[in-house]
């Protein structure tokens, strides 16, 4: 087996890799919670400009969300990537659209604005 030495050196190793591992995990998390604050700042900049340019309201972008949210079957505030086939012409759909690319069919669930 090991001598202790080689045990404690072992442990400490592994605790020393743990630390690290912990602190790189931090570090993460805290950039991408850097990244989620810059990315809701540009999605609300985005979303005032456009309501002030087009008149649409928060109900419709509520709306829109929410048909999104639907199109892979689940209301869960996440957009799945699964993906599924066009009831009209049968190619595969793209989660990121909100109806098929190929004919132009609406997705099942979604209201057009
Ligand atoms: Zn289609």
């Amino acid at each position: 087996m090991f001598s202790l030495p080689t045990l404690l050196r072992l442990y400490s190793t592994t605790d020393g890799e743990a630390r690290s591992r912990v602190s790189e995990a931090k570090l993460s998390i805290s950039e991408l919670e850097d990244r989620v604050d810059r990315l809701s700042l540009l999605s609300m900049a985005l979303w005032t400009l456009v309501r002030e340019q087009l008149n649409l309201t928060d109900e419709q972008l509520a709306q829109r969300v929410q048909d999104i949210d639907l199109t892979d079957g689940k209301l869960d505030g996440k957009i799945s990537k699964a993906s599924s086939k066009c009831e009209k012409c049968g190619r595969m759909l793209s989660t990121r659209h909100v109806k098929c690319i190929y004919c132009g069919r609406v997705k099942q669930g979604i209201t057009p604005v």
